[in-house]
């Protein structure tokens, strides 16, 4: 069985192409949202979603989120005693997609298209790809968030002809992309996009207004537990401000109470400055693609981020209408990823459906350039892809060596748009021995192949002997080897999973823990009691018992939410 999954930085979706049309797949807690973070319990076993993100803030330092930020570098992430890379945590989060998919649909998952952001770079697509290897998944393609989201709506289209924008902001990432529909052709024009950028960025300036507003110290920041709860209030806000005017932040340290009131207006000053690097890669894709914004058909919105009336203001004003919302903009990725799926096994519904995607971003090698017969230059791009070019594509170009002498060339593969290669990001390098004579009749070939999935193979073929050069990316921390694979892949085999059918206790306790840490007095020793009691429930191992109480504890805990530090009359278990 194939899937459609949305390896989101802050949740994650998987889906599946069935009776002609994408179905999301809900979790054990029948969420479809499973959040992506990871947790270690205390016995070692592996929590993923919810429970791991309430856990986030009472066991910070055996929890893990927005790891996807950290794919295809060799960052170390530390929980508990053990140490992870993102590709591994992403492969935890993986993992337990597909149990929950295998338990929804009653056979083996083995098949998954993944959804990256269009900006992902060589080593952040390697290393998505290595993640799905280590959850026993096949990654038949990786695709494109902006292009999932445009074959969501792209199939209620077919046999018309539109253009349309994808302004895709998740909560780590921003793409977009301008793509066409013509006679079931779907083509993507071009992309562009920032990789640093995002909604957890929306909820940072939020911490930095809290810590400017209030005054505190900034070695308050390194207080872990601290700096969770307030991340966890800054994001709430930011949520209760996409459907309030206003809302708050409030937050005790030590004997203290902080708060910080916020409105419309507070929240547009600050995000000001994220708000303006929204435009650049809107005005980039649409000259890229030769296209006004006028003569878009329309532009749709994905990714969690765009809930924001501010972000939607702000799109509404670039494009001079309203954005088209016909899907939940968490949602369209995951069901654009299950319609590849379904393309994939050639369902009869998508027949007429063919897709073409682009580089999203230039790639070449590094040159050096004569500025006289005796002095050069060193350092300057050359690209030999470049962006928005329809992939795949198999593109060569020939270099010389500098000098008679010489008797190697090396090539240094980069990605980016800079003018020097010290601006743009090195992928790998290349030493091709040559032949020593005269440089003009002593050429190499480079040839740069881009696939469908944006992974790149270069090959350097020397004219004058007709021998081969393979890249092998070396010396890039990044990436992991294939024997280095197989022992990480087995050493997550031997941690514990969560079982599924206890999810959900486990995370209303979890989550009743989070409360605990952030109650004070009275109240706080009063949910104490209430934990112990319902622990012995769950201790008892009676079905009937657990399911007639979880509700109710579930519902105090809602209350206790809801109504925080001034719930002055418990409610009883
Ligand atoms: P995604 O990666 O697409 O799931 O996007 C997640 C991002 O969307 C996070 O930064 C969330 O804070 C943000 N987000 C989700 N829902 C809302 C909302 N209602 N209002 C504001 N931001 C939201």
């Amino acid at each position: 069985m194939i899937v459609g999954i949305d390896l989101g930085t802050t949740n994650s979706l998987i889906a599946v192409w069935q009776d002609g049309q994408s179905r999301l797949i809900p979790n054990s807690l029948g969420e479809v949202l499973t959040p992506s973070c990871v947790s270690l319990d205390e016995d070692g076993s592996v929590l993923v979603g919810r429970v791991a993100r309430e856990r986030l803030q009472t066991h910070p330092e055996r929890s893990a989120a927005v790891f996807k930020r950290y794919m295809g570098s060799d960052k170390a992430l530390r929980l508990g005693t053990r140490e992870f890379r993102a590709e591994e945590l992403s492969a935890l989060v993986l993992k337990s997609l597909k149990a929950d998919a295998e338990a929804a649909l009653g056979q083996p998952v083995t098949e998954a298209i993944i959804t990256v952001p269009a900006y992902f770079s060589e080593a952040q697509r390697r290393a998505t790809r290595v993640a799905g290897q280590m959850a026993g998944l096949k990654v038949e393609r990786l695709l494109n968030e902006p292009t999932a989201a445009a074959l969501a709506y792209g199939i209620h289209q077919l046999g018309s002809e539109s253009r349309f924008l994808v302004f895709d902001l998740g909560g780590g990432t921003f793409d977009v992309s301008v793509l066409e529909l013509f006679e079931g052709v779907m083509e993507v024009r071009a992309s562009a996009g920032d990789n640093f950028l995002g909604g957890e960025d929306f909820s940072n300036a939020l911490i930095d207004l809290f810590f400017e507003r209030l005054g505190l110290p900034a070695w308050l920041r390194k207080d872990t537990l601290f700096m969770q709860r307030l991340s966890a209030q800054a994001e709430a806000a930011k949520r209760t401000l996409s459907q309030a005017s206003e809302a708050s932040i409030r937050l005790w340290h030590e004997d203290t109470e902080h708060a910080l009131d916020l409105d419309e207006a507070t929240l547009a000053n600050v995000c000001a400055p994220l708000l303006a690097r929204l435009r650049q890669p809107v005005e980039r894709a649409l000259r890229d693609a030769n296209l006004r914004a006028a003569e878009l058909d329309r532009v749709v919105l994905a990714g969690g981020a765009t809930r924001m009336p501010l972000v939607r203001k702000l799109v509404t004003t670039l494009f001079g209408r309203f954005p088209t919302i016909d899907f939940n903009p968490d949602e369209v990725v995951a069901m654009g990823a299950a319609v590849q799926a379904g393309l994939k096994v050639r369902d009869a519904a998508l027949s007429e459906v063919v897709m073409t995607d682009v580089a999203p971003f230039s790639l070449g090698v590094a040159v050096s350039r004569h500025l006289s017969p005796n002095t050069q230059s060193n350092g300057h791009f050359d690209p030999i892809i470049e962006r928005n070019t329809p992939v795949p594509v198999s593109r060569v170009k020939r270099y010389y060596p500098m000098h008679e002498a010489q008797i190697s060339l090396g090539i240094q593969v980069f990605q980016g748009e800079a003018r020097m290669v010290r601006d743009n990001i090195h992928l790998g390098e290349l030493n091709v021995p040559v032949p020593q004579g005269d440089p003009d009749h002593n050429g190499v070939d480079i040839r740069f192949t881009y696939d469908v999935n944006g992974l790149l193979q270069v090959e350097a073929t020397v004219m004058r002997t007709g021998a081969t050069h393979a890249l092998l990316i070396e010396g890039n921390p990044g990436l992991l080897d294939e024997a280095e694979i197989a022992r990480r892949l087995k050493a997550l085999e031997e941690l514990k999973t969560h079982p599924r059918d206890q999810l959900d206790n486990r995370t209303l306790m979890a989550r009743a823990e989070r409360l605990y840490t952030q109650l004070r007095g009275d109240i706080r020793e009063w949910l104490g009691h209430q934990i112990m009691v319902f622990e012995q429930i769950i201790a008892s191992q009676d079905s009937s018992v657990i399911d007639a109480q979880r509700p109710r504890f579930e519902a105090m805990l809602d209350r206790i939410e809801k109504d925080g530090t001034t719930f002055d009359e418990p409610p009883h278990l």
